[in-house]
């Protein structure tokens, strides 16, 4: 398929979309698709893409937002930092995720020192033009955003800034699908894959998916036409009952990824156990910072422990980031939760499901 005019050719997405109904009839079987990538939640319900798929393709949102997906234990352990008197370093859109207590805006408001970051470099910026401070940089992501925070250490380990270190809950993306697709009660039936996340670790990283479960795999970019495209690459492959990964998003991700990011992050981090908001606790779905660093990891330079977290029994976040409902199944929504007061993690982040559901979609429900 061709691509005219900025990905966004209605005549391509009226013939794609004619070919999505095609291949639907030739199912004649409901089909669950989970977009694992928080940016094609928002993508997704941003362009209106539900609207063009039949009753019988449904499209479920997966755990790739990672706000959504970092516990509540960790919040809790950055506010006993910062009421420590330490500097938090962060992107925006942590500081409303709910801890067991509060959030990290409170402890601003208490007094807390949290500065507000669009790159990991502002962090290293805030730390050289702060000798006297210790800097904590709140080191959340998947594989996109550990690339570029690592490069930040490499660079203040480089430069010789010592007042900066990090609190890592990073997270690595296949392990969880692994777990999704042995899970009964979400009964996915193929993954369109995230689209940066794959760039770093390449496409081939989900051939695990195709081996193990024969579910169709597609790589796709966060334009309208390459979600539409990637929606009938997975169809024609069920059709067709055949599974392999495929690479709609080949203008950027190789199979391979990138061995540049990939070898920087092996040098510094290696694979560690990590706790899903929702999911739980995953062997090997984390990174954490390697012995040869460990002056730079927080939790030991100040003598910390991420816990974890006391849950909101009443929030379904979990359930949203596995694909057991979508956001309008859980009884706050848009009532006790919105983004104006966030109960859950879904509902604060920009690529959370709840918060896409919400501003997009609620005049369709
Ligand atoms: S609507 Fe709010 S409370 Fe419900 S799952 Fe989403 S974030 Fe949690």
């Amino acid at each position: 398929m061709k691509y005219i005019d900025g990905f966004r050719e209605p005549k391509a997405a009226q013939a794609a979309a004619e070919e999505i109904k095609v291949l639907a009839q030739r199912l004649e079987r409901e089909v669950r698709i989970m977009e694992v990538c928080g940016s094609h939640t928002m993508a997704i319900a941003r362009c209106g893409i539900r609207t063009l798929l039949p009753p019988n393709v449904l499209l479920l949102s997966g755990p790739g937002c990672p706000v959504c997906v970092t516990d509540g234990g960790y919040i809790d352990t950055a506010c006993e930092l910062a009421r420590r008197g330490i500097c938090l370093a962060t992107f925006g859109d942590m500081m409303k995720v709910p801890g067991s207590e509060c959030d990290l805006s409170q402890i601003r408001a208490e007094g807390g020192v949290i500065q507000v970051c669009y790159s990991p470099l502002d962090a290293l910026e805030y730390a050289r033009a702060h000798p006297e401070k210790e800097i904590v940089f709140l080191a959340i992501g998947f594989e996109t955003t550990t690339a570029p925070v690592i490069g930040m250490l490499h660079a203040a380990i480089t430069q010789g800034i010592g007042n900066i270190s990090l609190l890592t809950a990073f997270k690595i993306i296949p392990p969880a699908m692994v777990v999704l697709a042995s899970d009964p009660a979400v009964q996915i039936n193929a993954f369109l894959c995230p689209a940066h996340v794959s760039a770093i670790i390449g496409a081939a990283a989900y051939q695990v998916l195709v081996d193990r479960f024969a579910l169709p795999c597609v790589v796709a970019g966060f334009e309208p036409l390459d979600i539409i495209y990637g929606l009938c690459g997975i169809l024609r492959q069920l059709v067709h009952k055949t599974a392999q990964v495929e690479n709609q998003y080949n203008r950027v991700v190789r199979a391979g990824g990138n061995k540049r990011a990939q070898a920087l992050i092996a040098e510094f981090l290696k694979p560690v156990d990590a706790s899903w908001r929702g999911i739980g606790l995953l062997q090997g779905s984390g990174m954490g910072l390697g012995e040869k660093y460990a002056e730079f990891d927080a939790e030991i330079r100040h003598g910390v422990q991420i816990e974890l977290g006391r849950p909101n029994l009443a929030c379904r976040c979990g359930d949203v980031l596995k694909g057991v409902i979508n956001p309008p199944q859980c009884a706050l929504f848009g009532k006790g939760c919105t983004p104006q007061h966030p109960v859950g993690p879904c509902m604060v982040s920009s690529e959370g499901s709840c918060a896409a559901f919400y501003k997009y979609s609620r005049s369709v429900l």
